[in-house]
This record gives structure tokens, sequence and C-alpha cells, in this order.
């Protein structure tokens, strides 16, 4: 029989670890523990996608390639998807950070005009191809981490010329780069100061800029940031609702500094994913697990922010509610790397490195409606595959602070990576 030519074999890998199914529904309680795991592995790609995984001996003899990759004392998983990002945005705060060494909360440089506000500011002053400059340059830094597709939220900008420029700019960077990027309108991320009152920006988000949005087709999600002195949940379940109207998946940030019943609004809104969740109350949770409300998890935040407390992951399983990880990358939280939310994943929220994996590929994928395209090494997949540089997955809770990843294959194309370990 003749072989069937494919362009790329990887292949000799000590292991292969993917997800156990999930494509169709988001894994939940003991199914995030389950792995597909391959010794002696293989990956045969041919024009972006995956036509064949298995074992090495068995691809060899189906297959012939144009290359071939040996992934000797190699870990092949699928590329990470971080769900939840503002990746757009200029300026940067490492002397507020030096402020909350001091002693000053969040919520408190938040208030003095600093914060999101100040980000905003000088995203506000920034042209668009800087911003599409800034985005590209961090796409470059996930890629070398593993991560192949991620959310990007706006949000820095909050008046409807600043929002659609930074949702552009997203765009933009999106087809410039390797990394598929998923737009998430978050112009309800904060009252901005030129507004006295709180409901006079709401009726700009949700009469002006909603509207733009779905005309110039910018985003496929729209998220808002619920919390005490930002957007209440009655502002939050309007600026949803009006976002649903015009096409706009739901997303929420919920319950991340104080409880405020964002984990139930999300349920009732049936959001596609609810965000942080450091507070959620267990009737929250609960309502997430019957209408599979993603929570998207952050602990890098949580590390970032110096807030002692991580989101109640064990119990999100055990009701339940699917569980994906993301960085939350933003000024406040300058992290790239999924590596490093699956370690702090493993050690604070107590999650199984399987489980780390599972949330920050597959149901990941589902919190950005793209678990059909990427988030498993499944035939007729994306060929996003992640090369890691150890033998086995459970590497990647165990050694942090570098990078794992020795090569990226993004939809069939070899990234090398620096040999940063
Ligand atoms: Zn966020």
């Amino acid at each position: 029989v003749a072989k069937k030519s494919v362009d790329l074999i990887i292949e000799k890998a000590d292991e292969l670890a993917t997800p156990y199914g999930g494509s169709s529904k988001p894994l939940v309680g003991t199914q995030m523990q389950r792995l597909r795991v391959i010794r002696d592995a293989a990956v045969a790609i041919k024009a972006g996608r995956i036509v064949a995984v298995g074992k090495s001996s068995v691809l060899r003899s189906r297959f012939s390639a144009a290359r071939t990759v040996d992934a000797h004392g190699k870990t092949l998983v699928p590329g990470f998807v971080d769900p939840h990002t503002h990746l757009v945005f200029a300026g940067s705060r490492e002397d507020e950070f030096e402020m909350r060494l001091r002693g000053a909360d969040y919520m408190e440089i938040h208030s003095e005009g600093g914060g999101i506000l100040r980000t905003v500011r000088e995203t506000r002053r920034a042209g668009e191809a800087e911003l599409v400059k800034n985005c590209l340059k961090t796409l470059d830094v996930m890629l070398k981490y593993g991560t192949t597709t991620v959310e990007a939220k706006s949000g820095y900008g909050l008046t409807v010329a600043d929002e659609m420029k930074c949702l552009r700019a997203i765009q933009q960077a999106g087809k410039a780069h390797l990394v598929d990027v998923v737009p998430t309108f978050l112009g309800a991320h904060a009252v901005p100061p030129e507004y006295r009152q709180p409901e006079d920006y709401v009726k700009l988000v949700i009469n002006e800029m909603i509207p733009s949005v779905a005309r110039l087709k910018l985003a496929e999600f729209c998220d808002v940031f619920c919390e005490k002195g930002v957007f209440t949940v009655d502002q939050s379940k309007l600026i949803l609702g009006v976002g649903r109207r015009d096409g706009l998946r739901p997303k929420l940030h919920a319950d991340e500094l104080t409880p405020l019943g964002g984990a139930e609004l999300a349920a009732e809104a049936e959001a596609v994913s609810a965000e942080h969740l450091l507070f959620a109350s267990d009737k929250g949770l609960q309502m997430m697990a019957e209408r599979g409300v993603i929570a998207v998890l952050l602990p890098t935040a949580s590390f970032a922010l110096m807030i002692d407390r991580y989101a109640e992951a064990r119990r999100m399983i055990e009701l339940g509610v699917p569980v994906a990880l993301g960085t939350d990358f933003n000024p406040a939280c300058w992290v790239e790397n999924m590596q490093l939310a699956m370690a702090l994943a493993c050690r604070q929220l107590k999650m199984t490195p399987a489980e780390a994996l599972n949330a920050s590929t597959i149901n990941a994928a589902h919190a950005l409606n793209r678990a059909h395209e990427v988030g498993s090494l499944e035939v007729g997949k994306k060929a996003d595959v992640v090369i890691l540089d150890a033998p086995n997955h459970n590497f990647l809770g165990y050694r942090f602070g570098g990078n794992l990843v020795s090569g990226v294959v993004k939809e069939g194309k070899l990234v090398e990576a620096s040999q940063a370990t």
C-alpha cells in the first residue's frame, strides 16, 4: 500500500497527552482528570490540520512526510488556549506595583485615578499602529510559551472611538500573527472619569458602543467588570442583554474582589463563562453547573494582586462546573505564560496537572467557542501542537518559572522556541 504524503510528522515523542473527549461539551467533574496518553507517539499533519495521532511506528508505516521532527525525550500536548487576556493597551504600571508593595490596595489606587484609568489615559493617547505593535509583541511571547489561541478584550478606550480603535488593533494583530485571536468587547471595564453618573456611561455602552461593535463585527463576546464600585449586577445584566441582542455572547468578570452575586448573574444570563470567581457563592456555583457556565480561573491574577485568595477550584469541580484557566494578562498582571497559570493552579487551587492541562486546552477552547477547531490533538482539528522538553505532562505543574516549550506547531507551521529552560 502506498504511503500517504503529509507535510509534517512529529514522531518518537516519549508521551502525547491530550483531552479525552470534550470537543462537544466541556469536561466536568472526574472527566477533568482524564487524558488520552500515548507513549512513543506521533502526530501527522497536512495543510495545517491533524490527519493522524498514534504510535510512531504506526504513523511511519502509513505516511511519508515532507518534514519530520524527532520528539524523543519530549511530550506533545495541544497548543494552550488562553481564554482571558486584556491584550491591547499602552504604557505600563510598574510604579503602582511598588505602591502596592508599600501597602496600597487595588481599589485605593483605582479611586485615585490610577489602575485601569491610568492605562485608559495612555491607551487613548496611543495610535492604532502603536497598539497593534504592542499586541504583536505580546503574541510573540505567548506563542513561545505555547499559547496558540488567545482571547483579547478591549476596555482601555472607554469612548466609542477608542474602544473601536482597540478592537481594530486586536483584529489587525490577529490577522498579522500566527496565534488565533478571539475578540471580546469590554467597554464596561470601568466608568471613565468624565462621567459623573455611571448610568450615563452605561447608556453610551448600550446605545452606541455595542451597536457599533456589532455592525463592524469587531467582537464575538461582550464582557462586563461586575464589581463593587465598578458596574452593579443590574447594570451588568442590562449590558449583557443588549450585547446578546446584537449577537455578542455574554461573559462576565464575576465575584473577583467582593461577593456580589456575579456567579448567579452569569448563570441567569446564560453566559459562556464567568471569570475570577474568588468570592462566588455556593449557590452561584451550583447555578453555573446547571447551566454549563465555564469558570475561567486566573490564579496568576491573585498572585499578581497579592490578594491571598484563590478560586475554590476543587469545590467547582466537585459541583460539576467546567473549569478553564487563563492568564488575565493586563498591565497589573503582566504575564504571558499559561505554564505559570497551570503551576499556580496545581499549587494554589489544588488541581492536578491533568486537570490543569484540560482546563488550559479543551475547556478554555469552549470558553471561546473554539472547541470544534482547537483544544485537543484530534484528527481534523487545527494542528496546534506544543512540544514540551519534558518526559511527561506532569512536568507542567511540577517544573515552573521557566519555559518547558522547546517548539510550537501552529496550524502545521513549526515555530522554534528559544531554549529558555
Ligand atoms: Zn480580566
